[in-house]
């Protein structure tokens, strides 16, 4: 069930978004926790959203085992969780939206044709896609799609604000360009339904990992474009392994367990520059993450953009 929150007056509403490719990995702990204590330390709202629009990406049983690591490390989430696949309408009332001010386009390119470009070259601006266009384009089987669609961006500057990284600006047309909105596979893309999914649920503050910073100038632009406010931005360090690669499910990296919680939460804490007691291994996850929400310190957050080969990983 869709849940349509209202922020609460004296708090942030966050969120923490995991797609179900595998079970939880220690990079994601960290973004969780963090995002949690940004929001619990501020008396707001959490939500946890499973972001699973990439089905062939989907693993069965790995949306019950994230849930359970983040019960098992007493990171609880408000309302329900929900899912992006439920959220399909929504998806299909911002493209008509979008169609309708003239901004999307049929895209044939070929991933070949765009290999090593910065950013789309607008090759495909003229192909422009009507409601009625898209709505035909919305009926075909997934799979059937000859073409994608892009959304077509001005060739402006679009500042924000990074709590953490500080301020940044993204030039729409040059770090990225145009960008798809609908896959050619049929599915809805993840820059969209993101800011979709946020909007909607009264998101007002994302802390997640700076891998996704270089699309956050997109994502501003969309709020603004279909109406919403943007929520405030920050952005994590990620945390790389040995081989200087991000821990991640298709990485394989090692999934953590839920034998130890504290011994995990203790560690992602000295990782996000927090002190906790030194012998806060040995406490349950409930006090050790009671104790966190209290003396949350985001000042003492480091702002480098990753952190490298954490604990020999
Ligand atoms: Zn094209």
């Amino acid at each position: 069930m869709a849940r349509d929150a209202v922020p609460r007056e004296d708090g942030p509403v966050g969120r923490f978004a995991p797609s179900p490719s595998g079970p939880l990995h220690f990079g994601s702990l960290v973004s969780a926790l963090a995002s949690y204590l940004d929001s619990r330390s501020q008396n707001g709202d959490w939500l946890v959203r499973i972001d699973d629009l990439d089905a062939p990406r989907t693993t069965q049983g790995s949306e019950d085992a994230i849930l359970q690591t983040l019960e098992a490390h007493h990171l609880l989430w408000d309302g329900v969780p929900t899912r992006q696949s439920d959220n399909q309408p929504h998806y299909t009332t911002a493209l008509q939206q979008l169609a309708d001010k003239g901004l999307l386009f049929f895209c044939t390119c070929s991933r070949k044709s765009q290999k090593g470009l910065q950013a789309y070259p607008g090759t495909c601006r003229a192909n422009v896609c009507s409601v009625p266009d898209l709505n035909a384009q919305l009926a075909l089987a997934a799979g059937d799609h000859r073409s994608a669609l892009r959304l077509q961006v001005p060739d402006c500057d679009q500042p924000f604000h990074d709590e953490l990284q500080g301020p940044q600006t993204t030039q729409l047309m040059r770090d990225g360009g145009d960008y798809v909105v609908l896959r050619r596979d049929g599915l809805i893309s993840y820059q969209l339904a993101v800011v979709i999914d946020d909007a909607r649920t009264g998101v007002t503050r994302v802390v997640r990992g700076a891998d996704l910073l270089p699309t956050t100038g997109r994502q501003h632009h969309l709020h603004t474009q279909l109406g919403y406010t943007a929520p405030s931005w920050l952005h994590l360090p990620i945390v790389l392994n040995e081989r200087h690669s991000k821990l991640s499910k298709q990485a394989r990296s090692l999934a953590i367990t839920t034998a130890h919680p504290s011994t995990n939460l203790n560690m992602a804490l000295q990782l996000l520059g927090q002190q906790p007691p030194r012998d806060a291994h040995l406490w349950s996850a409930t006090e050790l993450v009671g104790w966190a929400i209290d003396h949350w310190v985001p000042a003492q957050l480091p702002a480098t953009p990753a952190f490298e080969n954490f604990f020999g990983w």
